[in-house]
């Protein structure tokens, strides 16, 4: 089921402590907002829109940088002023189905949207929900503690997911004095019909400032590893100079292909989609496409960088093998790793360019042209 999704990122949230709201202190080196969107795209939101504080507009962009499925849109005074600012902005081409988040439970993953989203085909809405496990009391005026009955009672996280259109209609029908708490309120005041879908201790709310130290001990558990890996090979021909890893360098001969034939910026592009599943290099710019005649490979390694953004993954290192018996590699070799570092937004230590040759063996071996291969590792919700 295709969604969109709306982050309430406006609050200023004074109880984690410290100065700044709990949206930008930064969790694993990022800020906690940017890892709640990372999520959501990962679960493949079509439109993320994030809900900011007044004069926090350019922030939110400059943080969420990458993303282009992101729209910001400026908040209200409480949290339901701002999702329905969020629910106002989808309306115009609505999705069918909406996911509403709060930015303050950085760990949500696509493994959690899914039951959500299936719940939908036979309710209006649908919430996370974890067991009350610790005895519950009250406080009366004078201190005396009295038992409560946690019988049917149950926690409730986000992200919540709904069909567009309840969750609207609620929002904008709603006539309780004080605003919802949350959004499924909206729904059930409508009569709409909410249930419950698996919550997860992960989908914690950082609150209070021991929470923050919590998550940060669960940052390394919260994201995953993957690797992409990427072959490519072109012949030569005419030329006097031929393209690898970005850089030019001179040979008695070119590289035949339809774009400037860099072998090892197309490995490289075919690593990168290969991590996030994306198809290939091929399906993506077709050599039948005149667009991409003699193209600069950059630019495919760039629009592979973008899709594993917008995918909610970062590339961690890329590990590149030319193999050929000429030209030399060795003497363009920091050339190649800055240019690359460059492209894939990362110091340069975290990019090698290795070459090696096949002993005379094969069509490299022979002189018929250059293979390469690339490794990528990327880290993903
Ligand atoms: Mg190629």
């Amino acid at each position: 089921m295709r969604f969109s999704a709306v982050i309430a990122a406006a609050g200023s949230g004074s109880r984690a402590g410290g100065a700044i709201a709990k949206q930008w202190r930064e969790l694993g080196g990022r800020p906690v907002l940017r890892w709640s969107v990372e999520g959501l795209a990962a679960a493949g939101a079509e439109r993320l829109i994030v809900v900011t504080a007044a004069g926090d507009e350019e922030r939110t962009r400059q943080t969420l940088a990458g993303f282009d499925q992101v729209e910001v849109v400026r908040g209200g005074e409480a949290r339901a002023d701002s999702v329905r600012a969020g629910l106002r902005a989808l309306a115009p081409s609505a999705p069918e189905a909406v996911l509403v988040h709060d930015a303050a439970r950085p760990f949500v993953a696509p493994r959690h949207v899914g039951p959500l989203l299936r719940r939908l085909q036979d309710a209006d809405g649908a919430v996370p929900v974890l067991a009350v496990a610790d005895t519950l009391k009250r406080e009366a005026a004078d201190g005396r503690l009295a038992t409560v009955s946690r019988d049917g009672l149950m926690r409730v996280q986000t992200p919540q997911a709904f069909c567009f259109d309840r969750l609207l209609q609620g929002y904008e029908g709603w006539s309780g004095a004080e605003p919802p708490t949350d959004d499924a309120a909206a729904v059930e005041q409508a009569g709409g019909r909410v249930v419950s879908a698996p919550g997860d201790p992960l989908l914690m709310k950082l609150t209070y400032p021991e929470d923050f130290d919590l998550a940060e001990r669960l940052v390394g558990q919260a994201r995953i590893i993957r690797v992409g890996q990427g072959l490519d090979a072109h012949r030569f021909g005419p030329g006097s100079s031929v393209w690898l890893c970005g850089v030019e360098v001179p040979h008695e001969h070119g590289l035949v292909g339809h774009s400037d034939a860099d072998v090892g910026l197309h490995a490289l592009t075919d690593a990168l989609l290969g991590a996030v599943g994306q198809a290939d290099i091929g399906e993506h710019f077709p050599p039948s496409d005149p667009r991409w005649k003699g193209a600069d490979s950059a630019q495919f390694v760039s629009h592979a960088v973008q899709l594993v953004g917008r995918a909610g993954g970062r590339v961690i290192n890329a590990d590149i093998t030319l193999v050929c018996e000429a030209p030399r590699v060795r003497p363009h070799r920091d050339a190649m790793r800055a240019r690359v570092a460059e492209l894939l937004e990362l110091s340069v230590d975290r990019i090698s360019v290795k070459a090696t040759t096949t002993e005379g063996m094969g069509f490299t071996g022979r002189r018929e042209g250059v293979m390469g291969q690339a490794i990528v590792t990327v880290e993903t919700p």
